[in-house]
C-alpha cells in the first residue's frame, strides 16, 4: 500500500451512544469503513465485524454505536468527526413506544401505528424513517414504508409517490430493497406542483394500502412508516394534515420545529399523538444544487445500479405508432373558456395524449398499468423509461429501459425530470 494510502487510515475508538460522523463530496474518491469490534449500526442497519463498506460521493454518515466499538475509517473523506451527543436514545423510546403498539395490536387483533414523520428540509425525516423501519424489521416486524417525498424519496425515482414491504434491514449501498415497490406517477419534483394531482395520488395510494394492511396480518400489525416532503407551512401545512387524516394516522412525529408541533397538537383530533423529536446535530443541510444531484444520482442507481451492484440497462427503438405518450394537466383556461361544470382545477388533471417532439428528449416516462384511457390517472406504474434519441424524420424514439423489449404496457406517461445518460 502506498504512503498516501496509509496515510488516510484512520482508526477511531467510540464510546457507548455515540457516532462517527463523515461527509464524501468529491466523485473521484472513495471511503471504506470497517467496524474492527464491538457494535455498531449506521442508520439502524447492523455493520458486520470485519466487513469492508463502500461509500461513494454525496456520502453524509453516521456510524452509531450503543455498545462501544473501534472503527476504522479508510480513505479521504472532507468532513469526519465523533460526535457524542446524539439524538438516538429518544428515536429508540420512540420505537420502544411503537413496539408496544405492535404488541397490543397483535393481542387484540388491531391495526399496529401509522406512523407520519414530519418537519422541515433537511431535518433528517428520511434517516428517522429508515431508523424506525430498521428496529423494526430488527425486532421480526413487516412494516409498510410509504415515502410521498417526491422530491428526494427513497422508493422508485424522483416525482413518484410509492409504498413499500420492508422485509429486511436497509443496505448500507443501496437502501431498502426495491422488490415489487407500488409506485405512482406524479411526474414532478415538488408537490406544490400540482397539489390536486398529488392530492388524488396518495389517496389512492392510501387504499391500496389499507387493502394490503388488511390481506397481511403481520404487516397489519407493524402498521406503516410514512416520510412526507419538507414543505410545511401554508398550503403545505394544509397537505400534510389532509395526508394524517387520508392515511388515519396514530402518530406524528414533529422533527425539529417546535411552530409546526404546536400547530398539529392545536389541530390534530385528540386521538392523533403529536410528538416532538430534537433533530440529529449530524444531519447536513443541502444546497439547491446537492439536492438536484442527488436526484439526478437516484435515476442513475435505477437504470444503472450502484457502483457495488451495477445493473446494465438495455437501449432500444420503439416506432412512436407503438407507444400512447400522455401528459398530466393541460394549460389553465380562464373560467369564462371553460365548458358549462367543468372546475378551472380540472386542467390539473385533465390526460393529454402528446405527440412525440423533442421536448421530450432526456425526459422520463412512467410506463403505465392503466388498459383504459380513463384509468391512466390512478394506475400504478410499472417502471421508467428515459427518452436518449428521437428521430422525427423515421418517428422513430430510443428508450434506455431497465428491461428489454416489449414494453409491459404502450401507455407512457411524461414526467418533468430529466436524465442525461453519459454512459
Ligand atoms: P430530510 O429527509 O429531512 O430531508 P435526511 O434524512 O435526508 O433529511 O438527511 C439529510 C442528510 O443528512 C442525508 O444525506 C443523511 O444521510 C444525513 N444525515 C442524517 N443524519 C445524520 C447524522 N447523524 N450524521 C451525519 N449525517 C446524517
Amino acid at each position: 500500500m502506498s504512503d498516501e494510502k496509509k496515510d488516510n487510515i484512520q482508526e477511531f475508538k467510540l464510546e457507548p451512544d455515540s457516532e462517527l460522523r463523515f461527509e464524501l463530496e468529491s466523485k473521484s474518491e472513495k471511503v471504506y469503513v470497517i467496524l474492527k469490534s464491538g457494535f455498531a449500526e449506521v442508520f439502524g442497519t447492523e455493520l458486520v465485524i470485519g466487513k469492508r463498506y463502500e461509500f461513494t460521493a454525496g456520502a453524509k454518515i453516521a456510524v452509531f454505536t450503543w455498545q462501544g466499538c473501534v472503527i476504522e475509517l479508510r480513505g479521504k473523506t472532507d468532513v469526519s468527526y465523533v460526535a457524542r451527543e446524539t439524538p438516538m436514545i429518544i428515536y429508540c423510546n420512540c420505537h420502544a413506544a411503537l413496539e408496544v403498539m405492535r404488541t397490543d395490536a397483535e393481542k387484540h387483533n388491531k391495526k399496529g401505528p401509522i406512523t407520519m414523520v414530519v418537519g422541515p428540509g433537511d431535518v433528517g425525516k428520511s434517516t428517522v424513517s429508515r431508523i424506525l423501519l430498521n428496529y423494526a424489521v430488527r425486532m421480526g416486524r413487516r412494516p409498510l414504508f410509504i415515502d410521498l417525498d417526491v422530491g428526494q424519496g427513497q422508493i422508485s425515482v424522483p416525482g413518484t409517490i410509492g409504498a413499500l414491504l420492508i422485509e429486511r434491514p436497509a443496505s448500507l449501498d443501496e437502501g431498502f430493497s426495491q422488490e415489487a415497490p407500488l409506485v405512482y406517477h406524479y411526474g414532478h419534483t415538488k408537490p406544490g406542483g400540482n397539489c390536486t394531482l398529488y392530492n388524488m395520488l396518495y389517496t389512492q395510494l392510501a387504499a391500496s394500502v389499507k387493502e394490503k394492511i388488511e390481506s397481511n396480518k403481520k404487516t397489519k400489525v407493524s402498521g406503516v412508516i410514512i416520510n412526507t416532503c419538507g414543505w410545511i407551512k401554508g398550503a403545505g401545512y394544509k397537505e400534510l394534515t389532509q395526508i394524517a387524516k387520508t392515511f388515519e394516522v396514530d402518530i406524528i412525529l414533529v422533527l425539529d420545529q417546535e411552530r409546526l408541533y404546536n400547530e398539529l397538537v392545536r389541530d390534530m383530533p385528540r386521538f392523533v399523538k403529536v410528538v416532538f423529536l430534537p433533530k440529529s446535530g449530524g444531519v447536513v443541510e443541502r444546497s439547491q444544487t446537492a439536492r438536484s444531484e442527488a436526484r439526478d444520482l437516484r435515476i442513475r442507481e435505477y437504470f444503472y445500479g450502484t457502483p457495488k451492484n451495477s445493473v446494465y440497462p438495455h437501449s432500444f427503438d420503439i416506432k412512436w405508432s407503438e407507444v400512447k405518450i400522455f401528459k398530466i394537466g393541460a394549460p389553465a383556461l380562464p373560467d369564462s373558456c371553460l365548458p358549462l361544470g367543468m372546475k378551472a382545477e380540472d386542467h390539473l388533471t385533465k390526460v393529454v395524449a402528446l405527440t412525440p417532439n423533442p421536448g421530450i428528449l432526456h425526459h422520463l416516462l412512467a410506463i403505465s398499468y392503466a388498459a383504459k384511457e380513463d384509468e391512466i390517472l390512478l394506475s400504478h406504474v410499472a417502471g421508467f423509461v428515459c427518452v436518449t434519441n428521437i428521430d422525427t424524420e423515421r418517428q422513430i424514439l430510443t428508450f434506455l429501459s431497465p428491461q428489454p423489449k416489449p414494453l409491459p404496457n404502450n401507455t407512457l406517461l411524461l414526467s418533468d425530470c430529466q436524465f442525461m445518460d453519459s454512459h
